[in-house]
């Protein structure tokens, strides 16, 4: 039968405990007793010796491993601090190229100078109120606009101030319509302005207010006071009509009204 070390020391103990309480003791049996005693002494002695090279062991290898990780935290905090600042670098990158992505697609659509709709863009619009007329069955109109003169604005005081005009222009027209409505540069000194949902008369009532907007608010510049007129043609969208075809009868009452004296509204 195999005893633990513990139980082996329990045994020999009360066998001392029992020769002790004897009343005779047999010096044979003593003897013998003690060559037990004395081996499992030596025994336990070396399994302690043994037992504390591994404690021993132990705390060397736990300090080692503090050490380690002391180490390894120092290296991951650099590390987290490295990560933090690029998460930073990339955010600001981000934020960058989404501010260029932004210009980018204002720089696309928009005309450079006034910052209106460019043609490409206003053509787009319009094809997509010409295609929404046909499910809503709503009334649109088509303005365009030719600022009267306008090569006389730069032969007299020059293309810097010809093309400011062009900008005084834009603002005050962008004023006097709504948010629905598309105002775009078709190309020189002539615009377009989309109008959903607006019949002829409406419409009629708009280009007089903007015409007359225009002729009252002449450009301030440095060489004084520039008076600006504008010619409108208005049309409306017939059943079945192509964008292309609404511009064109637009665009003809335009020539209308430059023909009949300028500075006035003409509708198809
Ligand atoms: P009308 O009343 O018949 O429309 O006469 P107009 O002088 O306005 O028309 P015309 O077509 O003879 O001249 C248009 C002028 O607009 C000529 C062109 O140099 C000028 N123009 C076109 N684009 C720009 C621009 O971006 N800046 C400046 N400053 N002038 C421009
Ligand atoms: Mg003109
Ligand atoms: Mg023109």
């Amino acid at each position: 039968m195999e005893f633990s070390l513990f139980d082996k020391e329990k045994k020999i103990v009360e066998q001392a405990e029992k020769l002790i309480a004897k009343q005779e003791c047999d010096p044979e049996e003593i003897r013998d007793f003690l060559a037990v005693f004395i081996d499992a002494f030596r025994r336990c002695y070396q399994e302690q010796k043994c037992l504390i090279r591994i404690s021993d062991r132990l705390q060397e290898q736990l300090l080692e491993t503090k050490k380690e990780l002391l180490i390894k935290t120092d290296q991951l905090k650099r590390q987290a601090k490295d990560l933090k600042a690029l998460n930073e670098n990339f955010a600001s990158e981000i934020a960058a190229r989404k501010r260029i992505e932004e210009k980018l697609r204002i720089m696309a659509n928009r005309d450079a100078l006034t910052k209106v709709y460019n043609r490409r863009r206003f053509l787009e619009f319009l094809e997509m109120e010409v295609k929404k007329v046909k499910r809503t069955n709503k009334a649109l109109c088509l303005m365009i606009l030719d600022i009267d003169k306008f090569k006389n604005i730069n032969d007299q005081f020059g293309h810097a101030v010809g093309d400011q005009a062009l900008c005084h222009f834009t603002t005050v027209v962008s004023s006097g319509i709504r948010e629905i409505d598309v105002f775009g540069r078709l190309g020189g000194e002539e615009f377009g302005v989309i109008l959903p949902e607006t019949s002829r008369e409406e419409a009629l009532v708009v280009a007089e207010r903007l015409r007359s907007m225009v002729e009252k608010r002449g450009l301030i510049s440095a060489m004084g006071n520039i008076n600006i007129t504008v010619s409108i043609g208005i049309a409306e969208l017939r059943a079945g009509e192509s964008g292309e075809r609404l511009i064109a009868r637009a665009d003809a009452a335009m020539y209308v009204a430059k023909q009949n004296g300028r500075n006035r509204v003409e509708i198809a």
